[in-house]
C-alpha cells in the first residue's frame, strides 16, 4: 500500500540546490547557502567550531539562553571569550558592542542571537553589523527565531554566518536548517586546522563535496521528508508574501503585548521596551506569588492546543511565553491565549478583565 510519507522518488541534487536558492532569496543573500541535515543547533555548533580556535578571541553577546550555549562552545574550542551580557528583559545596543570591541581590539569573532524566542527580545542586527564590520571581526547570527517574523537582510547587514531553522515563524519543519556562508567565513574555516572536517558538524565538507563540485551530487542521502516540508513552507511564504507573513507576526506581538497589559491581574510584558520585543513570541511576567509554570498548566488544561509555555529553567517561575508564530500568528490564537490566562489568573484569585484584553487586541490588530 502506498503512503504519503513513504515510497517517494529520491530527492534529486537539482531539487536540493533549488531549495538552497529559495533560502538564499529569503535571506536576501548572494552568499553560499548550505542546508544542514539536522535541527538548527547543528549549523550553530558547526559555525562556532569552524570559526573559533585557540588564539582567537570571540565576543559572545548574551541576551538569552542560546547566547550562553554559544559561549560554552567557544570556550570548548579554546577561544578567549569576552561575554557581553544584558538583562533578558532588554536588547543589546550597537553602542555596547562598539565599546566591547574597542576595549578588546583582538576580537575576531562575534556571535549574536537576533531574536530569542526563549526570552522574547530582539537585537538590532543592522546597527551591530555595522560596528562589527568596521572592526573587521567575523559576524555570526542565530536568526532561527527572527526569520519570517522580522526583516533579515544578510548581505546588507554584513552577516558572515547566518543560521536559520524553519520551525518558528516559517511554519516549517524542525529537522533541517540552513546557514549562509560569506567568502570571508569560508576562508576563516579553511585556515582553521581545528575546524570540523569529515564530520557531521562540518561546513567545509559541504563546500568540498557539494558546492565546489557544482552541486551535482549530494554527499549523502538527504532528509527527504524534511526537505520537502522546507520547500513547501518556502513556497507558502512566497505565495503569501514575506512582508505579509512578517506583518502578521508583528501584529500578533503588538496585540499580545497590548492585550496582556489590558488583562491586568498583575501580568506584565517581560521585555520592558516594546521596541526590544521580538515579533516571533511575546513573553509575560507573572505577578509575585503566581508560579508561571502552574498558571500555564492550568490555562492549557482547558485547551492544550494554545501556544503557551512557561519559561525554561529558572524562568519557569516568572515567565510565560506566548508562541504566536507560524500557524499561531493569528488574532484568534492571541485572544484565546490571553482569555485562558485570564481565566487561570482569576482561579488563582487575581482580578482580570478579559473584555478589556479583547478590546485591546481588536484595537491593536483590527480585522481587515
Ligand atoms: C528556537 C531557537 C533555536 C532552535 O532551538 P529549538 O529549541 O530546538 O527549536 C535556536 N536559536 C534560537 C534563538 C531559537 O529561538
Amino acid at each position: 500500500m502506498t503512503h504519503p510519507f513513504l515510497d517517494l522518488a529520491p530527492l534529486t541534487a537539482a531539487r536540493f540546490a533549488a531549495i538552497e536558492r529559495r533560502v538564499a532569496a529569503l535571506l536576501a543573500t548572494g552568499q553560499d547557502v548550505v542546508i544542514m541535515q539536522g535541527e538548527a543547533l547543528l549549523p550553530l555548533e558547526g559555525c562556532i567550531r569552524g570559526g573559533a580556535r585557540p588564539g582567537s578571541t570571540a565576543l559572545n553577546i548574551v541576551t538569552g539562553p542560546y547566547g550562553q550555549t554559544f559561549g560554552n562552545w567557544l570556550r570548548d574550542c579554546g577561544a578567549e571569550v569576552v561575554d557581553l551580557a544584558v538583562p533578558f528583559h532588554s536588547a543589546v545596543t550597537a553602542g555596547q558592542v562598539e565599546r566591547a570591541l574597542s576595549e578588546h581590539p583582538e576580537i575576531d569573532f562575534v556571535s549574536l542571537v537576533h531574536a530569542e524566542a526563549a526570552t522574547g527580545n530582539t537585537n538590532p542586527v543592522a546597527e551591530i553589523g555595522e560596528v562589527v564590520r568596521a572592526h573587521g571581526a567575523l559576524f555570526m547570527v542565530d536568526a532561527v527565531a527572527s526569520v519570517g517574523a522580522e526583516p533579515l537582510l544578510v548581505d546588507a547587514w554584513g552577516v558572515d554566518l547566518c543560521v536559520i531553522g524553519a520551525q518558528k515563524a516559517m511554519g516549517g519543519p524542525a529537522g533541517v536548517s540552513a546557514v549562509s556562508v560569506s567568502p570571508r567565513a569560508w576562508e576563516r574555516m579553511a585556515a582553521n586546522p581545528q575546524a570540523p572536517r569529515q564530520s557531521y558538524l562540518s561546513l567545509l565538507d559541504w563546500k568540498a563535496r557539494w558546492i565546489d563540485g557544482g552541486r551535482r551530487a549530494l554527499p549523502h542521502a538527504p532528509a527527504q521528508l524534511e526537505m520537502l516540508a522546507l520547500d513547501a513552507c518556502l513556497e507558502r511564504i512566497e505565495t503569501d508574501g514575506l512582508d505579509t507573513v512578517m506583518a502578521r507576526h508583528a501584529s500578533a506581538a503588538a496585540a499580545a503585548r497590548a492585550g496582556a497589559t489590558a488583562l491586568g491581574g498583575g501580568l506584565e510584558p517581560y521585555v520592558l521596551d516594546a521596541a526590544d520585543a521580538a515579533p516571533v513570541a511575546t513573553t509575560l511576567r507573572t505577578p509575585v506569588g503566581v508560579d508561571a509554570a502552574e498558571l500555564v498548566a492550568d490555562a492549557l488544561a482547558a485547551d492544550p492546543s494554545l501556544p503557551l509555555i512557561a519559561g525554561g529553567g529558572a524562568l519557569s517561575k516568572e515567565m510565560i511565553r506566548v508562541n504566536h508564530y507560524g500557524v499561531d500568528a493569528t488574532r484568534d490564537a492571541v485572544l484565546s491565549s490571553l482569555a485562558a490566562l485570564g481565566a487561570a489568573l482569576a482561579r488563582a484569585g487575581r482580578d482580570t478583565d478579559v473584555a478589556a484584553a479583547r478590546d485591546a487586541v481588536a484595537e491593536t490588530w483590527p480585522s481587515s
